[in-house]
C-alpha cells in the first residue's frame, strides 16, 4: 500500500485525467471543482481505495479486526501531515464523520473514530490536533451511495447531519476512511460552515480515484512541466 503518485485536484483530490486548470494559488483544479468550488477547503487522502488498502478497511469495518485501525492510522497522520502547514494559527478540531446511532449499535464502534484516534496518537510534535466526537451528529440514516447518481448522493446525504458543538470561528479537521465523491463530506462542511465554522478540511485513509487517464502526456513534458507528484507534494502546494 503506497501513497497515490498521480496528478491530483488541489482541492478535491480527485486524479486529473484531461486538461486541467492552475488556480492563481497555484493548485492545479478538476473540471468540478473549477465549475463550483467545494464547501470544504482542501480534501486529502493517502491512498487508492483499491486492492490491499480496501481490503484493510473493509477487516476493519466489516470483520471488526480492531488492530486494522493502527495501520489505517498511520496513514491517515500522514494525509493529514499534508495539511497541517495550510492550517490557521490555531489547530483544527478534529471531528470523525459520525454514524448514525442505529449503525453505531450495529457496528459497535465509528471506524473513522478509531482511525483517528490512533492517528492522534502519532501526531507529530508541537502539533495540538485535539479529537471531538461531540461537533458532529448523524440525525438520520442515510442509504448506501454505491450505484448512486451524484444528485441521488447529495440528496441522499442532504440534511443527515446536525452540529452539535461550538464552531464558531474554528478550523475542522473532517476525517472519514474513504472520500468516493465528496457528498458526504460535502454536506458535513455545509452544516459545518453554516455553524459558523471558519474552514473545513478533509482528511481520509483512502479515495475512490478515475481509473484510467483520458490522456497521456509525453515523458520529456511531464518531466518539465507537470511531473506528476506524490498526493504530499501536490496537497501542500509544493
Ligand atoms: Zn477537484
Amino acid at each position: 500500500m503506497q501513497p497515490i503518485v498521480a496528478l491530483l485536484c488541489g482541492i478535491c483530490g480527485e486524479r486529473l485525467t484531461e486538461r486541467y486548470f492552475v488556480a492563481p494559488d497555484g493548485l492545479p483544479r478538476c473540471s468540478e471543482c473549477r465549475q463550483m468550488e467545494p464547501l470544504f477547503a482542501r480534501a486529502v487522502a493517502y491512498g487508492s481505495y483499491d486492492l490491499g488498502l480496501r481490503e484493510l478497511i473493509h477487516l476493519l469495518k466489516y470483520e471488526q479486526v480492531r488492530p486494522a485501525a493502527n495501520v489505517l492510522g498511520r496513514m491517515l497522520a500522514d494525509a493529514i501531515a499534508c495539511l497541517a502547514p495550510a492550517f490557521g494559527a490555531v489547530e483544527p478540531v478534529v471531528v470523525p464523520v459520525p454514524l448514525h446511532r442505529e449503525k453505531l449499535r450495529q457496528r459497535g464502534f465509528n471506524q473513522s473514530e478509531l482511525i483517528a484516534r490512533a492517528a492522534l496518537k502519532i501526531r507529530p510534535a508541537g502539533q495540538e490536533w485535539r479529537l471531538d466526537t461531540a461537533v458532529l451528529e448523524r440525525v438520520r440514516p442515510t442509504e448506501s451511495q454505491t450505484g448512486l447518481t451524484r444528485p441521488q448522493r447529495v440528496e441522499n446525504v442532504r440534511g443527515a447531519f446536525a452540529v452539535r458543538g461550538d464552531v464558531a470561528g474554528r478550523e475542522v479537521l473532517l476525517v472519514d476512511d474513504v472520500f468516493t465523491t465528496g457528498t458526504t463530506a460535502g454536506e458535513c462542511a455545509r452544516v459545518l460552515r453554516k455553524a459558523g465554522a471558519a474552514r473545513v478540511w478533509v482528511a481520509t485513509v483512502a479515495r475512490v480515484l478515475r481509473v484510467e487517464p483520458a490522456f497521456q502526456m509525453p515523458a520529456r513534458e511531464v518531466e518539465q512541466e507537470s511531473r506528476p507528484q506524490p498526493l504530499k507534494a501536490v496537497a501542500a502546494g509544493v
